[in-house]
């Protein structure tokens, strides 16, 4: 799958679905019986995009075996960036890729808020899934009080900077997903104009800090709905979109795939 997913990556369009900490095995088999049907028509793609879905660890198992012959792409939501030892409670890449797992979220942007994750551990966390196997979907965004003092590329190319060394490894391998915190989960979308001068601005820096990776796919993540969805999505330098509430409505995620 990851190896897949890798040649599939030079601005691929992406939809991948993040699903937080929701869900239950009943629920999920629902959600997926909905979803299946349309998304395996298209081989886990629209005509132009491919489809993700990531998952709490406990549930991998399960889309593993409702995914594993459908061409949607599935994934974790963390990784450790340690390989193996005394790391209570942390799963490793190595752990994750013999698993089958393709995807994985990183740094997103509520783990570096509840969780402390800075943009060195972030990078280390990228490092290894990479090393693994495992196409990192890094996050990252400014927060409102960062936009509002007019730092929010300043911080987008700080997050960006410390993953240079990845990124540079990585080439297209690595997805990126832009996701201003202040628009995660609050029905605020960034306008159109607003996610598309951050894309061009995002993909300036990736073309300073690793020329390898300057045709990465590059996601908008923030409150995208099927209302929306195909606006965001039009914009030159927006290559798909990270979704989180919208992903648990299989109407709505239909609707945003569709739009790609
Ligand atoms: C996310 O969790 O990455 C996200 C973008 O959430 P939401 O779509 O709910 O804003």
């Amino acid at each position: 799958m990851s190896e897949d997913i890798a040649k599939t990556s030079q601005r691929t369009p992406w939809v991948i679905g993040n699903w937080k900490m929701n869900g239950g095995l009943a629920a999920n088999q629902s959600l997926l019986a909905a979803m299946l049907p349309a998304l395996n028509a298209g081989g886990g793609r629209t005509r132009r995009a491919r489809v993700g879905v990531c998952a709490p660890f406990p549930y991998l198992a399960q889309l593993q075996s409702a995914l594993e012959d459908t061409g949607v792409a599935w994934g974790a939501q963390d990784v450790s960036d340690k390989t193996s030892g005394a790391f209570t409670g942390q799963v490793s890449a190595g752990m994750l890729a013999e698993f089958g797992v393709g995807l994985a979220l990183i740094g997103h942007s509520e783990r570096r808020q509840y969780n402390g994750e800075s943009n060195v551990l972030v990078a280390a966390k990228a490092a290894a899934a990479l090393a693994a196997g495992i196409t990192p979907v890094i996050c990252v965004g400014e927060t409102l009080a960062e936009r509002e003092a007019g730092q929010h590329q300043s911080t987008v190319a700080a997050q960006l900077a410390a993953c240079a060394p990845v990124l540079r490894q990585a080439g297209s391998a690595v997805i990126v997903a832009y996701e201003p915190v202040w628009a995660i989960g609050t029905g605020k979308t960034a306008s159109p104009a607003e996610a598309q001068a951050m894309h061009a601005f995002i993909r300036d820096q990736l073309r300073l800090a690793a020329t390898a990776c300057a045709d990465c796919s590059v996601l908008y993540g923030g409150s995208v709905k099927a209302s929306n969805a195909r606006e965001l999505f039009a914009q030159p330098d927006i290559d798909g979109g990270l979704i989180g509430g919208a992903s648990l409505i299989a109407a709505d995620f239909l609707a945003i795939v569709a739009a790609a």
